[in-house]
């Protein structure tokens, strides 16, 4: 087989796993970054060069059906709520186009992997699959059982599971026994629409705990015990005024803390828009917050050794962002720009 061409990047790079900013260029062939060198190349591309972001919580099902009213929580996405009545009123191809397009959107705007929390049972895993093909994005499912059925999927990445309120704590039992047997990840949304559920869910050991935006000091400190990294979604807690999560605290904590969109219907999955509104409103600690979009992403579905940053041997999952364009000219500090107000318009290419 003959080998790729060996493309070169010559700029700023945002290099290693503390994110330091370093000119130079990286030479990457095989789709792996297999140098990064000091001094001048004759670049394909020139410009800011960062690694994409991992986004580590979406439910891609609820595309067709975008911004709805503003309702209560439980009235939105609860059971029976809005989101599965929309869900069953929406033909099967609508919903798979609407998947297809946030995909597209999810790799223009820099995305290179995702954890998709499937609704639908088997038959949601299914329409995703169709929606992912030729698509040049990692995909982690987690299934869960459709309406009336007992079992959740096994022919995907992991279980995901609301909220224990949502069902019976033998069910929810059930579930997870059966998902650790099929060598499946547990991912469990919690802290949301109160604290009633974090206890019960963290007895569940799972892999990790999405929102948390209701946890209080305590609940952290359980979390942090446990060892259990949290994906945090804040523009979709605000959508659905579910608090917003102490991120300062998590961290404080010694959480790993990672980024999701969530509902596409409410927020788009656009992983700048999520992090400018980390950085301005909840930790205004811009290496941080970089790596919750990326390299802690990355560790949930098991991948930060491929993915997640730029250093020899790993994936080049990478963005080249303009240096010169209106927004970033000027720039003092190339991650804190990045993290604070870079946007898809920036990018000049995706590899
Ligand atoms: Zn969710």
């Amino acid at each position: 087989m003959p080998r790729s061409r060996e493309i070169l990047i010559q700029g700023t790079i945002i290099y290693g796993d503390d994110f330091s900013a370093e000119e130079g260029y990286i030479s990457i062939r095989d789709g792996i970054i297999r140098e990064f060198g000091r001094e001048h190349v004759d670049a394909d591309f020139e410009g800011l060069v960062c690694p994409r972001f991992v986004n580590a919580h979406v439910h891609l099902g609820d595309s067709a059906f975008k911004d709805p009213p503003y309702l209560p929580l439980s009235d939105l996405v609860g059971p029976g709520g809005l989101k599965s009545k929309m869900l069953g009123d929406t033909p099967r191809a609508r919903i798979v186009e609407g998947m297809r397009r946030s995909l597209e959107q999810m790799v223009a705007t820099g995305t290179c992997a995702f954890v998709d929390f499937r609704e639908g049972g088997a038959e949601g895993v299914a329409m995703l699959v169709e929606a992912l093909e030729g698509m040049p994005l990692l995909a982690r499912i987690l299934g869960r059982p459709g309406a009336g059925q007992k079992d959740a999927p096994k022919s995907c990445w992991g279980l995901g599971i609301s909220s224990t309120r949502d069902l019976s704590e033998e069910v929810v039992g059930a579930l997870v026994a059966q998902a650790r047997r099929a060598g499946q990840a547990v991912g469990i949304h919690a802290g949301e629409a109160g604290r009633d559920d974090i206890l019960s869910a963290l007895t569940l050991q799972p892999d990790f705990l999405v929102h948390l935006s209701r946890a209080k000091e305590d609940d952290l400190k359980s979390v942090s015990r446990a060892g259990i990294p949290v994906v945090v979604c804040p523009r979709s807690n605000l959508m659905t005024g579910a608090g917003l999560p102490d991120v300062k605290m998590m961290v404080h904590q010694g959480i790993s803390v990672a980024v999701g969109t969530d509902n596409v219907m409410l927020n788009s999955p656009d992983m700048f828009e999520e992090m400018h509104l980390l950085n301005k409103v909840l930790l205004h600690d811009d290496r941080q917050v970089f790596k919750m979009c990326t390299l802690n992403g990355a560790k949930i579905i098991g991948l930060d050794q491929r993915l997640g940053s730029i250093l020899e041997g790993k994936e080049a999952k990478v963005m080249v962002l303009n240096k010169n364009s209106n927004n970033l000219w000027g720039s003092v500090s190339p991650l804190s720009s990045i993290v604070r107000r870079a946007g898809p318009s920036d990018i000049i290419a995706i590899l």
